[in-house]
């Protein structure tokens, strides 16, 4: 049933300051951005926080800024800035792709960087690049700044480390990624406007004299309860040779490491076993492209 809108109220603070101290002395507020996943929540009357603030108009969360070490993009961010970008396009292909088959064009319009990270889902698109990226995140609130690894966000479901009152100010990726091999894969009910039942984003880096893989990290949506980094398969293949003779071995060890790791949820999208299976057979067609 939709939600009744007169039980919803909206403020836009006019400064990111006095929007911070309204989160910090009214914990009924919720931050809304684009609006992409809270405006479906009130309208298939699932909604509970009564109180939104919107943090939408706010240019100093809009910006993607570039030096020759880092990237830094702002909460307020949408898909179409970063799937636009050209630097995004060059230095962090996997997380351009993922804006790219975020939704439809509308979606990718209005929704933001900020508000697919902390919305939390398993099966979000920009986690998976975001984690094999190493991204840092700062958070910010009216008592001051921190910066955590996104490693340490999602703490389960649905759980992340945003205390009471903090926004997330900024996403940080450091520019050292360009001499690694990238694999992106999402698979959905269909090619476009399909929430994933699993993705993977991939990187490697491989030495082109020994051919020993010399760094490599896997993120991946939808195979935990949250957005997740396959650290047991990339034990198995840190370090590994990989020539043609190694490749049927390396996949065995990589398919069972991830086994041990896999724990989907069920839901309406998929089944567990189908999204174990198909990680499995995603990281094998990375090697293969290796
Ligand atoms: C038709 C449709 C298709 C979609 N397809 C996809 C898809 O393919 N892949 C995908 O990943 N998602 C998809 N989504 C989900 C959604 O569009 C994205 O998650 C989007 O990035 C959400 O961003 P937003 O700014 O609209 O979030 P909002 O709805 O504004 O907020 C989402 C949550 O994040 C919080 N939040 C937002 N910004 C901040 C901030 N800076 N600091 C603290 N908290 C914050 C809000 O309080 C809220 O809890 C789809 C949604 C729709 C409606």
């Amino acid at each position: 049933m939709r939600s009744n809108v007169a039980e919803y109220s909206l403020i836009a603070p006019p400064t990111l300051t006095e929007a911070l101290q309204t989160l910090a002395d009214d914990p009924r507020y919720t931050p809304i951005a684009g609006g992409t996943e809270l405006m479906v929540a009130l309208s298939a009357g699932r909604l509970p926080q009564k109180h939104l603030l919107s943090i939408n108009h706010f240019r100093e969360l809009r910006f993607i800024d570039t030096t020759a070490e880092a990237i830094s993009i702002g909460s307020g961010t949408t898909f179409t800035d970063i799937r636009k970008h050209p630097v995004i396009a060059s230095d962090l292909p996997l997380l351009a792709q993922a804006a790219s088959w975020t939704g439809s064009i509308a979606n990718q319009n209005r929704g933001t960087l900020g508000g697919n990270i902390v919305n939390a889902s398993p099966a979000a698109d920009s986690p998976p690049a975001l984690l094999a990226y190493d991204a840092t995140l700062t958070l910010i609130s009216a008592l001051g700044n921190r910066t955590i690894p996104y490693t340490d966000f999602h703490l389960s479901y649905k759980k992340t480390a945003l205390r009471p009152g903090e926004l997330l100010h900024s996403i940080r990726v450091e520019r050292r990624f360009n001499a690694y091999r990238s694999y992106t894969r999402k698979v959905g009910t269909r090619n476009a406007q399909a929430i994933s039942k699993i993705a993977i984003a991939a990187l490697a880096l491989i030495d082109d004299r020994t051919r020993l893989i010399q760094d490599i990290r896997i993120g991946a949506a939808s195979l935990r309860e949250t957005p997740t980094r396959c650290s047991a398969a990339e034990r198995a293949l840190l370090n590994q040779p990989l020539t043609p003779a190694s490749l049927p071995a390396l996949i065995a060890a990589a398919r069972t490491a991830l086994a041990t790791e896999a724990q989907p949820i069920d839901d309406i999208r998929s089944t567990a076993k189908y999204r174990a299976a198909v990680a499995a057979n995603l990281l094998e067609e990375f090697l293969r492209g290796l």
